[in-house]
């Protein structure tokens, strides 16, 4: 029998679970853990984080719950092992904080294409439904304005989020799935917005990862499970050089020009 991975429950820590790293983690998703766990650290709070693969037991007792992007087979493969274990259910109807990226967001959905353009079921546990159409790889940066969040403390701006996009599916939120911001440049959800969220379920199509881009979302998230008093102010000044960089190349189309490989190699 496989044990349950489980916590050293140290009472006050945040615990995150990263879920199924061997399936969905692609474009450095996996550093999302890094960045939350390293944010609050800086700030006194203890952090205990672990990593579930695919099989094992999720234990339904952490504040927070990340879940990567990946290719239509293992992604398949994922939401089926996610509803056999019913852990991260449990987990949200608790009232933890998820974090879905790409794949992840597809899956904690209604519903969203396999390999084949297939529909599956997904999770529920965000209002929207993912499509395929017949358009080419949304494939590039990935920039939103207004972007927002609204947790048990109010609602938090979150400023521009950056990161790259690569997905063949479009997302439709439903009438109970707000989104995350709306689309500046390249395709987000497909219908000028980006992002779903229901409840505590965040999803969006951001890599990069996307918490290191974007630290007032890495700190909303936290803020929701610790409250606006432990959230002492850090020193972003480097971080925010970068993304200044980062929102100017995209806005000036230097990064990624929104052609698809299709497109590149009939030019070639
Ligand atoms: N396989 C999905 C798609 O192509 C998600 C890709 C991803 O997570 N980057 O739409």
């Amino acid at each position: 029998m496989t044990s349950t991975p489980n916590f050293n429950r140290a009472d006050s820590a945040v615990r995150i679970v990263s879920l199924y790293p061997d399936l969905l983690g692609t474009y450095g998703d996996g550093g999302n853990a890094l960045v939350l766990s390293r944010r609050l650290e800086w700030r006194g709070i203890a952090v205990e984080h672990i990593s579930v693969d695919a099989g094992a037991p999720i234990p339904d007792s952490a504040d927070l719950y990340l879940v990567g992007g990946g290719e239509d087979g293992p992604q398949v493969q994922a939401a089926r092992e996610l509803e056999l274990s019913q852990g991260l259910h449990r987990a949200v109807d608790k009232g933890a904080v998820v974090l879905a990226i790409c794949a992840g967001m597809q899956i904690l959905g209604h519903r969203f294409p396999d390999a084949t353009g297939t529909s599956r079921g997904g999770l529920g546990l965000l209002d929207c439904e993912t499509v395929r159409v017949n358009r080419p790889r949304a494939v590039g940066e990935l920039l939103t304005t207004n972007a927002r969040l609204t947790t048990t403390h109010g609602l938090i701006e979150l400023g521009p989020l950056t990161g790259f996009e690569n997905h063949a599916g479009r997302t439709v939120p439903g009438s109970n799935g707000v989104s995350l911001g709306s689309v500046e440049v390249g395709e987000g959800n497909g219908d000028s917005s980006e992002g779903v969220v229901t409840g505590t379920v965040v999803g969006t199509y951001l890599h990069g990862p996307a918490l290191a881009r974007n630290p007032r979302l890495a700190d909303a998230l936290l803020e929701w499970i610790v409250g606006p008093t432990a959230m002492t102010p850090l020193d972003d000044g480097d971080v925010n050089a970068l993304r200044a960089e980062r929102i100017h190349a995209a806005q000036e189309h230097e990064l990624a020009p929104r052609r698809s490989w299709r497109d590149i190699l009939r030019r070639s």
